[in-house]
């Protein structure tokens, strides 16, 4: 895996070659105002763009444009302690609108009745990108939110039973849930609102917007078909998480998956420590594996 650095560095390499070419072509006619111009171009590349005191942080994510919790990574390696979610937690109302079709109580069109509840910016930012879908045709359904860690247990070991004690990639074990975080979120097509969900939903066009545009609102595809391997979780088009613009910008920009970023973060926090950079800074940032601490689970 390229580290964020070297992309950092081979972008920064990749402009000054460009520059390079464009003053050799220009250079017969090159005025002293253009030679001026990129002058001022090459003086304005910081190439320590983010430092804390006066350590640089080389990640393409500044920590002041993350939460940590909204990069909380829930799965069978990094479990969640029972009463955890992103606070607070808002119920999402049904979708009000005036007689021009416009939203009138920042609600969701829902897929069923029942009761479902999100962190509230990541509420506000799915009412958003849902309002945005809408005005090119896509109507985006709410069919499943946060699901606190009872409710999952008991999710987790009714499908047990019915699949004869066999763990078949469907539902997450209690504590591995991204429902759980309060930032996950199951979003349908129309068509879908009341069939069961499989991995063809993704050819719907309202899938192909959402894979295309929910970074924009701060969401990214949780669980893509290409990282199967890596979530441990089959393809759900219709699962976004909620982890702010500027996270989701990079992991969908870059083809991630959660678990990759939260990777590449945690290298570049122990790259940043081992540079003497202040602890207070990332510790909230600092996820580590269950079966890697004392208190380990199975
Ligand atoms: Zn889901």
């Amino acid at each position: 895996m390229r580290s964020a650095f070297s992309g950092f560095l081979r972008r920064v390499l990749l402009l000054f070659s460009a520059l390079a070419c464009l003053a050799s072509l220009c250079l017969p006619a090159l005025a002293e105002e253009d030679e001026l111009m990129i002058e001022e171009i090459v003086e304005n590349i910081d190439l320590d763009a983010v430092v804390y005191g006066d350590v640089p942080w080389d990640f393409p994510v500044p920590l002041e444009d993350m939460e940590p919790d909204y990069v909380r990574l829930a799965n069978k390696h990094y479990l969640l302690e029972k009463d955890f979610y992103a606070a607070p937690l808002v119920t999402v109302k049904s979708r009000k609108a005036d007689r021009d079709g416009n939203n009138t109580n920042g609600g969701m069109l829902k897929a069923s009745g029942s009761k479902m509840q999100l962190q509230e910016t990541c509420c506000q930012a799915l009412v958003a990108m849902s309002e945005a879908a809408r005005q090119e045709g896509h109507l985006l359904y709410l069919k499943s939110a946060y699901r606190s860690y009872q409710t999952q247990n008991t999710m987790y070991y009714n499908r047990l039973k019915r699949n004869n004690g066999r763990d078949d990639g469907w539902v997450a074990m209690p504590g591995s849930s991204d429902h759980q975080t309060g930032l996950g979120c199951d979003v349908v097509p129309r068509s879908w609102k009341n069939k069961s969900m499989n991995g063809k939903m993704g050819r719907e066009p309202e899938c192909i917007w959402m894979e295309a545009h929910c970074h924009e609102f701060g969401f990214i595809l949780r669980y893509p078909e290409d990282k199967e391997d890596i979530t441990e979780i089959n393809y759900e088009p219709w699962h976004l998480r909620y982890v702010g613009p500027a996270a989701a910008a990079y992991i969908m920009e870059n083809g991630l998956c959660l678990e990759e970023f939260v990777d590449q973060l945690q290298a570049a926090i122990d790259r940043f420590l081992s540079a003497g950079g202040d602890p207070k800074l990332v510790e909230a940032f600092i996820q580590t594996p269950a079966d890697a601490s004392d208190g380990a689970q199975s």
